[in-house]
């Protein structure tokens, strides 16, 4: 399914992986990765960030690979075809070998500058630590719907699953091998992460909008996830 560049897995272990589902964000990746950079070296850790190119057909692929030739801490897989944002982060989460590993978006609606926090809070001995999203910018019907899909799920879930927190977070070392072992197919890793009962926290974060370009979720695909 994918490809791996070797020489990308080689170096140290890192303490920290940042793992990055990319699907057509062109006009984002730069800039993501110069916001990424500018935190992760005011933090004094060792590093990866794991792109997971999910089937690209703009020039993501090509701004990944050049991230990598400039600074090897940037590495990725890539996928031969759009396989969707939950396979891309399962497969990330398989590749990253960080004590810590935080999974986002690549839109840059979840700024990189919580990073810090997120850390913080695991070495505090939290082994999930997720972003809560306070005043949600998507639109009226959207946020409706949303709000319907999280009454529901808890009306018939015994798992509490936490409002309106979406896969931003950080997961341990221990929670992402047991992740990787589950062998769930059709995953919603927000529940997954909270149904393993491990000491989890939520920080609150202003989600951004959308950066450049439209949201990749169609109709289809939300109702999709919801079931
Ligand atoms: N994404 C992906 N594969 C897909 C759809 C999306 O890897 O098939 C990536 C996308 O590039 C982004 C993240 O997953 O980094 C979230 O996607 P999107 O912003 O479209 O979702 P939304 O924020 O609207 O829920
Ligand atoms: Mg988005």
């Amino acid at each position: 399914m994918s490809e791996y560049d070797a020489r990308t897995a080689a170096g140290e272990e890192a303490i920290l992986s940042v793992v990055i589902p990319i699907y057509n964000e062109e006009e984002t990746l730069s800039v993501l990765a110069e916001r990424l950079l500018a935190v992760l070296e005011e933090m004094d850790e060792s590093w990866e960030v794991v792109f997971v190119n999910d089937g690209s057909t703009d020039a993501s692929g090509d701004i990944i690979r050049r991230l990598h030739q400039g600074d090897p801490r940037f590495k990725s897989v890539s996928f031969s075809r759009n396989f969707g944002h939950q396979v891309a982060i399962s497969c990330g989460l398989d590749f990253a070998c960080g004590q810590a590993v935080v999974a986002m978006d690549g839109d840059l609606q979840d700024p990189p500058e919580v990073l810090p926090d997120l850390l913080r809070r695991w070495r505090e001995g939290y082994e999930v630590v997720y972003a809560v999203r306070i005043r949600r910018k998507e639109n009226f019907i959207l946020r409706a719907c949303y709000a319907i899909f999280y009454w529901f799920i808890q009306l018939i879930s015994r798992t509490p699953l936490p409002r309106d927190s979406g896969d931003f977070s950080l997961m341990s070392r221990r929670v992402v091998d047991l992740l990787n072992q589950t062998p769930e197919r059709g995953r919603y890793l927000r529940g997954l992460r909270s149904w393993f009962g491990f000491s989890q926290v939520g920080i609150p974060i202003e989600r951004e909008q959308r950066s450049a370009g439209k949201s990749k979720y169609s109709l289809r695909r939300l109702l999709k996830l919801a079931f």
